[in-house]
């Protein structure tokens, strides 16, 4: 028989043991292995039998069970201990509350994921992992974040493998009465109800659970509820899947009902309003639209003062260079759902579908593009690391047209990693042991690092190896089951991988530019390396791919392939369904981390700092946040073929040189031993990366970067134009409609500069004179600069600086005299241009507007009256 219905019955606890609650409904434990230590202490077999989950643990205890161990006095006493402890994370002034006022008082996350635990499966990679630290590094440093996500009753598929090696996937029922959530209720008892308007007279309707991850809460829409219909039902079924239609309604509800979240949650719990609107991706984009239809219908804005309100207080994060990983909808389908019945009514729908327009060179007319809309939602964005930054501004010059590269808009923050999950717990004791005591913050574990013997050093990493390989066996053991063999079978598993050979791990999505089968390249190159008779290594792979991905089914049925095979199977593992759970092992476990990406494809990456926080060195492709910081001594750059045209040819090329590099260099220095059986020189390298990588790749030194030069800024723009009455923000849209008008009656005339005579020489200050034209505009309307740097064959300037020309002279018709002076500070090639840009104290800098006026140089009219 079929259970029409199903709920899970929570435990109810004796009063002493009643603190457990807490304690398990509080992410926090999730890092914090003490009060992983208590639950395991109230049933070590439960424990391991649920997946160290706490709240699944105590729905095990049985009343009876429950009676006696609310009788175990030094049980009850520790459990008392572990909540005041809680109590004094949760309620202590923590590093936000010692930056200077002003710094906003709340800010809103938004993420269509969010991993944050093995036992709360939001997330399906990357994005997610990356959404979770931010919550937690919050928590910690006490930012004032509230999350907004979605619910996914099936969250993402969990993997496992057929006889053949094809990804299987499954999708669990998700009982959110087991999941360590609440929902979200009104002082009178009833569940808080967001509803969106959709068309034909619908609704969609949503219930509001809180995850409460240490300080932070995170709010999470659950359309699972009766008054939908069974369309509106599954909205938020899984994460990921579904058409179109079905994609855009999740991202209507995360935007437009997040925002009505949180006003119900600052409503019910008393919490500040955010000040700030961080969009983690272009998913959650809608949030603009959501608050522009707040001001408009509330405070009786225009739309475009609304914009600029809204816009001045939003950060928008974008996440990938990869065209598929942005979400495009058909135009239609968005006029659709915000025409007519509108999910946000008042907001014109032509204005909507003008902010996601690909009005680019190269942009579909038909599309919808929801990270356009970002950037024309937030005032201030960025990529996660300094490369990214670099590519995402050539990816979306587009937008800011006549303006180069370097200057878009569209600034970084590298990520980082919450150390307290990812790092071995085993690597912070030797720390502990080493310091003498307690650290009080995660820096101070590497400090301390330094100072152990390389003999405990090298004994820690072969912990840390031989608990992977047991963890690895027992994995493998699991899958083979699934896969259909029979333990009869199955002996040689207990066999695979030996804890004292180089490891290295290989694990995250399967998207076609992370190349998980680069390895592959050279099947018989690859079987010598890993039975080399005195230098073997071993490796441990595993990955998802997307369900509808099959190309990538394919490259993990290959790599399954080739691991079955009975002469390599002991070196060379794929483990099925990774997740946070395996990754907590494996990173620490391995010692070579290996990242194979098509540069410049991986925005960020943060596997990869994860395994260097545990002593586990990079060998990867300088791309993402390794091409930022590899120093030449804390691991290895496997060379790109960057430019070779033919993709084969360069798959050749880069897995050549990883073939080479793992076995002159890696397993080399792995197997160099000294008289004591000491790797020194893998050992000094193994410092260095603890010690150099260590601050720079954690969340806490992201998320600082992200407090200063992105919230506060945002804040203050903020309260500056969406504050009372929001008059600055009527002026400055106000003025953008004005200097738009009236932009095409700006030019600059003529440029006359000094004589430099026949050499010019180092440091001369040459005057230069700009006559242009503004038309209607004004000249406090607009910034004139001169901007010289170095120039190219093509005349083209390079590594520029810009100098603004002070206004000298107002002529008849709108035209003006601006001078001022240039140095000559480098030598060789040197040009000049002259350029006219908007200017306002309230934009976040001249390419705001995306308007420039530069000389019109034509063919007739030699360059160089313009340029040098
Ligand atoms: C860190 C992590 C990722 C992301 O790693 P990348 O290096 O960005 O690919 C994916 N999945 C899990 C389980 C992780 O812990």
């Amino acid at each position: 028989m079929r259970a029409i219905r199903r709920f899970t019955v929570r435990t109810v606890l004796p009063a002493p043991l009643a603190p457990l609650g807490e304690l398990a409904l509080n992410l926090r434990w999730s890092w914090h292995p003490q009060t992983q230590d208590l639950f395991r202490s109230v049933d070590p077999a439960a424990w391991e039998a649920v997946g160290h989950d706490p709240l699944a643990l105590l729905g095990t205890l049985t009343p009876a069970r429950l009676e006696e161990l609310a009788a175990d006095r030094e049980l009850v006493a520790r459990v008392g201990a572990a909540a005041e402890d809680l109590d004094a994370y949760l309620t202590g002034d923590r590093w936000y509350q010692g930056q200077p006022a002003g710094a906003p008082a709340s800010i809103a996350y938004f993420s269509p994921e969010y991993g944050i635990t093995a036992v709360l499966p939001q997330y399906s990679g990357g994005l997610g992992i990356l959404a979770g630290d931010h919550l937690k590094t919050a928590s910690d440093l006490g930012v004032p974040i509230v999350g907004v996500g979605l619910l996914y009753r099936h969250g993402y598929f969990t993997q496992s493998l057929s006889r053949e090696g094809w990804q299987q996937e499954h999708y669990p029922l998700l009982d959110p009465d087991a999941l360590p959530i609440t929902k979200l209720r009104e002082a009178d008892g009833s569940p808080v109800r967001v509803a969106v308007d959709l068309p034909g007279g619908r609704q969609l309707h949503a219930d509001v659970w809180k995850a409460q991850v240490g300080r932070v809460p995170l709010l999470l829409l659950d359309s699972d509820v009766e008054d939908n219909d069974p369309t509106e039902r599954d909205v938020t079924d899984r994460l990921y899947g579904g058409g179109s239609e079905h994609r855009l309604l999740q991202e209507m509800l995360l935007g437009i009902g997040g925002v009505r979240a949180l006003r119900a949650w600052s409503r019910i719990s008393g919490a500040p309003a955010p000040e700030v609107f961080h969009t983690n991706e272009g998913h959650a984009g809608f949030l603009g639209v959501e608050r522009i239809r707040e001001l408009m219908t509330g405070e009786g804005l225009s739309f475009d003062e609304a914009l600029e309100a809204a816009r001045s207080a939003t950060v928008f994060t974008t996440h990938t260079p990869v065209p598929a990983g942005i979400d495009r909808f058909g135009r239609d389908l968005v006029a659709q759902h915000f025409g007519g019945d509108s999910a946000t009514p008042g907001v014109p729908v032509d204005r909507i579908l003008a902010l996601g327009a690909e009005t680019y060179e190269g942009g579909d007319p038909g599309v919808f593009n929801m990270a356009v809309m970002g950037f024309r939602l937030a005032q201030r964005a960025n990529g996660v690391a300094k490369l990214h930054g670099v590519v995402s501004r050539g990816m979306f010059n587009g937008l800011w047209p006549g303006f180069d590269r370097q200057e878009v808009p569209i600034g970084s923050v590298t990520n980082g990693v919450h150390a307290p999950t990812w790092v071995a717990r085993e690597v912070f004791e030797l720390g502990e042991k080493a310091a003498g005591g307690p650290l009080t913050e995660p820096d101070d574990a590497w400090r301390a690092l330094d100072t152990v013997s390389d003999a405990d050093v090298w004994g820690l990493r072969r912990v840390l190896r031989e608990k992977l390989v047991h963890e690895a066996r027992a994995r493998l053991r699991a899958a083979w089951a699934e896969r259909g063999a029979s333990d009869a079978e199955l002996g040689w598993v207990q066999d695979v991988l030996d804890p004292d050979v180089l490891t290295i791990g290989f694990a995250r999505r399967v998207p076609s530019y992370k190349r998980l089968t680069l390895m592959l390249r050279d099947p018989e190159r690859l079987r010598s390396l890993l039975l080399h008779p005195t230098r073997p290594v071993q490796i441990v792979v595993a990955g998802k791919a997307h369900p509808a991905d099959e190309g990538g089914k394919r490259l993990i049925q290959d790599l399954v392939r080739f691991a079955d095979d009975p002469a390599v199977r002991h070196r060379i593992v794929f483990l099925p369904n990774y997740d946070i759970a395996m990754a907590q092992t494996l990173y620490p476990g391995c010692d070579v981390w290996l990242n194979n990406p098509l540069r410049p494809l991986e925005a960020c990456g943060t596997s990869g700092m994860k395994a260097a926080l545990n002593g586990c060195l990079n060998l990867s492709i300088l791309d993402g946040w390794w091409d930022e910081m590899y120093d030449g001594n804390n691991g290895w750059a496997i060379p790109t073929a960057d430019g070779v045209e033919d993709p084969d040819r360069r798959d050749d090329l880069e897995a050549a040189a990883l073939y080479d590099l793992v076995e002159s260099n890696v397993a080399a220095r792995f197997y160099d031993r000294d008289a004591d059986g000491l790797p020194r020189r893998w050992l000094e390298m193994v410092r260095h990366d603890l010690k150099s990588l260590g601050p720079k790749v954690l969340s806490s030194r992201m998320l600082a970067d992200y407090v200063r030069d992105l919230y506060v800024p945002a804040g203050a723009s903020g309260r500056v134009l969406d504050g009372a009455g929001h008059e600055r923000a009527k002026e400055l849209a106000a003025w953008k409609l004005r200097v738009r008008g009236a932009w095409g009656g700006v030019r600059v005339d003529h440029v006359e500069a000094d004589g430099v005579g026949d050499t010019p020489q180092l440091g001369t200050t040459v005057g230069v004179r700009a006559f242009v034209s503004l038309g209607a505009l004004s000249p406090e309307d607009v910034e004139v600069q001169v901007v010289h740097g170095q120039v190219d064959a093509h005349d083209d300037l390079t590594s520029t600086t810009a100098v603004p020309l002070q206004h000298a002279e107002a002529f008849e018709q709108g035209r003006h005299r601006f001078e001022g002076q240039m140095r000559l500070e480098r030598t060789g090639p040197f040009g000049y241009t002259v350029r006219v840009l908007p200017r306002h104290e309230l934009t976040a800098g001249p390419a705001e507007l995306g308007l420039v006026a530069l000389p019109t140089v034509t063919a007739s009219e030699p360059s160089t009256d313009y340029l040098r």
